[in-house]
């Protein structure tokens, strides 16, 4: 029986590991199939404080992992395919079967990129197709590159791309962005960035040597072209990771798990939740960070029985 436990293993989640490894809380933590989260995929973090010259994302989420080690935190690699949180303790169950038991929950599994879910995309993941700018863009140096999207991601990434790519070509499925003015603006004005709205990507064709072009459907005319492209960007937003919950965690219609405001608490008491997971709206690694903190001290306090609270009928 462990008296906490923390899934996931971003910056909220090794924030609240160190946390609690420090109050000899002596958590379990358990990374998925993304250990260190999001920051593992980008390369330069130039905006974490502390770091004046930056530090690179995996070194940053070594450091944080080394930091909970150093004061006693555990490590487990697997996924939790169940949880059980109807009766205290709770029972966490692993893909190999082991059951964990404990009296108290951090979930901190983040959110993972969208995916179109056409031909060609996932197969071609790595070959061409990627979800992240500032890991992949290096490799497009002079190269021709689709983003996928209409929102501020897209936005950013179109703009960031421009960096290595010799033309940036933003499609969207709709004529309209939903970007914010000041982020559309910004690419509208970059002249290596080009337009096709409207446009709803069918299948990413690719060859020996990788991805070759787009096929999209015009929305308004019905008729459907290849977009030659060396490279294809999707930016349609993330999904919280929230399935192994099963309902029984209060979520918004986007599947974010809903806390009680300016706290970490859910709606099941000892269950707290914090980062991207709980977090569409600011996700950076510092605001996650300070949720993961967040997190730590709420379950620090119903560990020691000074938490009441059951706010669960408000939801
Ligand atoms: P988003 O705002 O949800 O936009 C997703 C875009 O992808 C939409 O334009 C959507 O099209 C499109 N899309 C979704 N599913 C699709 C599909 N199956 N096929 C084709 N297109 C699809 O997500 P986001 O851009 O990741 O932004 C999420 C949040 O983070 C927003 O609040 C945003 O403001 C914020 N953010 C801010 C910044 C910044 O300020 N620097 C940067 C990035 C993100 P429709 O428009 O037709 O639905």
């Amino acid at each position: 029986m462990y008296k906490s436990v923390v899934i996931g293993t971003g910056p909220s989640g090794l924030t609240a590991a160190i946390y609690l490894a420090r109050a000899n809380l002596s958590p379990l933590v358990i990374e998925g199939p993304e250990p260190g989260g999001q920051l593992t995929t980008t390369t330069e973090v130039e905006n974490f404080p502390g770091f004046p010259q930056g530090i690179m994302g995996p070194e940053l989420m070594l450091n944080m992992r080394q930091q909970a080690e150093r004061f006693g935190a555990e490590f487990r690699s697997s996924w939790v395919v169940k949880a059980d949180l109807s009766k205290h303790p709770f029972t966490l169950t692993l893909e190999n079967g082991t059951e964990i038991v404990t009296e108290s929950l951090i979930i901190s599994t983040g959110a993972s990129a969208r995916l179109l879910g056409i031909p060609g995309e996932k197969e071609n993941i790595g070959r061409g197709v990627s979800t992240c700018a500032t890991c992949d863009g290096f490799f497009f140096r002079g190269k021709k590159i689709i983003v996928v999207g209409g929102g501020d991601s897209a936005m950013e990434e179109a703009h960031f791309l421009t960096r290595f790519a010799s033309e940036v070509r933003l499609v969207h499925r709709r004529p309209e962005l939903r970007a914010s003015k000041i982020m559309q603006d910004r690419s509208r004005e970059n002249p290596k960035v080009i337009w096709s709205l409207n446009r709803a990507p069918i299948e990413v064709i690719a060859g020996d040597r990788g991805v070759t072009g787009l096929k999209v459907r015009n929305n308004e005319t019905g008729e459907e072209e290849i977009l030659e492209t060396d490279g294809v960007f999707v930016a349609i937003g993330h999904n919280p990771n929230t399935s192994f919950l099963d309902g029984q965690i209060t979520t918004d219609e986007q599947g974010y798990i809903v806390v009680d405001p300016g706290t970490t608490r859910t709606n099941i008491v000892g269950v707290f939740a914090c980062g991207d997971v709980q977090d569409h709206q600011y996700r950076q690694a510092i605001t996650a960070a300070g949720s993961g903190c967040m997190a730590a001290l709420d379950c620090e306090k119903y560990l020691e029985g000074k938490m009441v609270y059951d706010w669960s009928q408000s939801l």
